[in-house]
């Protein structure tokens, strides 16, 4: 191992290790690669550089809660969650691109960060008397830690951690701290793994102690209906407090290595999925869950943190299925909530989302601008936490075992280095234009000829599945699986996967159906008029209006795929690389109420109206858009 280290010199050795769990914590079925170690390629890596020159890259320039004046910049302005939540995204996407100017940008942030501790430990703006902003900004150090190695890092998450336990208990946490302790405990115990401290265990334990408790709230789950607006203050029924705690009993299964805790997580999913599931792999939440009804909405934040809780988890339990909902969340809901260049957001997307206007809406508690695409619509939070979604998912695509191996746990154009086998320096190339197409090829190149096992997440979707290497075909390949391929392997091998995309349908709210394809949900292509409703520096808000009818009722067995060109943008109308086209006939009775799709008819339903042709998009292109169809039987 030094050996090959000292030929390939220190960077490649900061780059190359996950850091194991140490005991007395359960081991990870995976373990996160270092920032830097799986880069993007293909369509993924366009995607982060559509993402730099928008929002990302510029916020910083005019939107005055991250501008000089942030109070984590030492100004006199925003000293809260905002600064944090932005170095949280913009540092893997400075690092995964090597955007220099984007990382001048994270640097400037962390450095104010790393050069401002107090000298009884405390960290950021001393106006922030909050633990809650802290947690966000030590997950985002870890990950500059990774990507750097600045030694800086790990002597202030101990002073920061030393001066919390000593103050927990006259100071405990208090309103979003006490609903979002694990993302604290994640950063305590990702310090632990790297200095063995066990007073990092007991600090862990208070958190928990003081924090929620999730996991009852999911083996009783009570919340079984959109909440109503009067009960909107109550955190544990808040959209992204549920999408952080998404890592919680996992987490928590770490310390405890208590069996009840390891299975919560599929309990807190059921029931968000049974209550309040939307096709596009989300749980509704406008603010407070909202019931399955297509026309509630979902919050960008609450998208990109049941994300990173997905990665966080497929690490700790390598459960092959946490992959198919990160994809399905990662491919859909994630795109299909931003405008085509990322320079607007929504803060709530519907899965039927015919308009995105000013109007009182039928949310639990959101406000009139809540669905419209812009800088800071309805509330801020997400303009400065959206940033995370595609870098995470970029860095999370590929994951270390414990064996030595290396796993595919999403799919998507990229490349993965890192040390494999006995410790050989190994890259694998990911070629594929996947979620869109069915093929992906995998060129291993380890630097001498090792043995280690590779494994590969089969979609559970993906019946028929195909792989080979060097043109030798495996059997018995199962889906909802790892496929595990463990040989000697030697510069230039090739693996090659084909997961067949036949066009499925699912049920939803009114047995409604909803066309999906592979890891990709389809939505019904509507004419989209934008209208700009007012101009911020270089921003802008927008309003979409309809320009064709929405109000069809879908005749499912009539679908076809036609595949068209893998354009720069493929979450925009006009560059969407699959189309299905349909037969529908429309539904005079379905209406609109307050400019939302109204009640959904229940399907079977049946109509007079002539048949037409209808086309479908990904959801993610489409923005005005009808995903849960009424259907009509054949
Ligand atoms: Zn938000």
């Amino acid at each position: 191992m030094k050996l090959v280290l000292s030929i390939f010199g220190l960077a490649f050795a900061a780059q190359a290790a996950a850091v194991p769990n140490r005991p007395p914590l359960q081991p990870n079925a995976f373990y996160p690669l270092p920032l830097g170690s799986v880069k993007p390629r293909g369509w993924l890596l366009e995607q982060l550089r559509i993402q730099a020159g928008g929002l990302t890259g510029h916020i910083d320039e005019f939107w005055p809660d991250l501008s000089e004046n942030s109070g984590w910049l030492g100004g006199s302005g925003e000293s809260w969650e905002r600064g944090p939540y932005y170095m949280d995204g913009l540092i893997p996407l400075a690092y995964l691109t090597g955007d220099q100017r984007l990382i001048a940008k994270a640097r400037k942030w962390i450095d104010w960060t790393l050069d401002h501790q107090q000298p009884d430990g405390w960290i950021g703006p001393t106006k922030n008397q909050d633990w809650w902003p802290n947690y966000v900004v030590l997950k985002a150090l870890a990950q500059y830690q990774e990507a750097t190695g600045d030694k800086r890092v790990i002597p202030l998450m101990e002073k920061y951690f030393a001066y919390q336990a000593k103050h927990l208990d006259e100071r405990p946490l208090k309103e979003w701290a006490v609903y979002r302790w694990h993302d604290e405990v994640l950063t305590v115990l990702w310090l632990y793994n790297r200095n063995g401290d066990k007073s990092l265990l007991d600090l862990a334990r208070k958190l928990h102690a003081q924090g929620h408790d999730w996991e009852a709230q999911f083996a009783d789950f009570r919340y079984r209906e959109k909440i109503a607006r009067q009960n909107g203050s109550n955190l544990a029924t808040h959209g992204v407090n549920n999408a952080m705690a998404m890592k919680a009993a996992a987490l928590w299964w770490l310390v405890t290595g208590d069996r009840a805790d390891r299975e919560n997580l599929s309990l807190m999913l059921e029931n968000l999925d049974r209550f309040h599931g939307q096709p596009e792999g989300i749980f509704s939440a406008d603010e407070h869950y909202a019931g399955r009804d297509p026309s509630q909405g979902t919050e960008l934040c609450a998208v990109v943190e049941s994300m990173f809780s997905l990665e966080t988890d497929m690490a700790i339990l390598g459960d092959a299925a946490l992959g198919d909902r990160l994809e399905r969340i990662a491919y859909n809901a994630l795109p299909g909530t931003f405008t085509p260049d990322m320079w607007g957001h929504q803060y709530d997307q519907q899965a039927n989302q015919i308009e995105c206007s000013l109007s009182n809406r039928n949310w639990v508690n959101n406000g009139p601008a809540s669905n419209i695409f812009g800088l800071e619509p309805n509330f801020g939070c997400c303009t400065a936490n959206m940033h995370q979604g595609w870098p995470k998912l970029a860095a999370s695509l590929w994951m270390a075992t414990p064996d030595g191996g290396l796993a595919a746990v999403a799919y998507g154009p990229s490349e993965a280095s890192a040390a494999a086998g006995d410790g050989t320096p190994v890259t694998i190339e990911e070629t594929t234009d996947y979620p869109f197409r069915e093929t992906i090829a995998l060129s291993v190149r380890p630097a001498k000829p090792a043995r280690f096992p590779l494994l590969l997440r089969i979609p559970a979707w993906a019946a028929g599945a195909n792989a080979a290497v060097n043109g030798r075909a495996l059997e018995n390949i199962r889906t909802g699986q790892f496929l595990r391929i463990d040989r000697v392997w030697n510069a230039g091998d090739r693996v090659e996967l084909r997961f067949p995309m036949p066009v499925r349908t699912s049920h939803w709210y009114n047995n409604s159906v909803a066309v999906e394809r592979g890891p990709l949900v389809y939505s019904l292509k509507i004419g989209e008029s934008w209208r700009k409703l007012k101009q911020t520096g270089p921003a802008a808000d927008w309003e979409v209006f309809p320009t064709t009818p929405w109000n069809y009722a879908l005749m499912p067995q009539s679908l076809e795929v036609k595949e068209k060109p893998l354009g720069r943008q493929p979450f925009s109308v006009e560059g969407a690389p699959v189309e299905i086209t349909a037969k529908a006939r429309r539904l005079p009775s379905w209406q609109a109420v307050d400019d939302s799709a109204g009640p959904l008819p229940v399907s079977p339903v049946t109509t007079k109206q002539p048949e037409e042709t209808i086309t479908l998009i990904p959801y993610g292109a489409a923005k005005l858009r009808i995903t849960a169809f009424p259907w009509i039987a054949p």
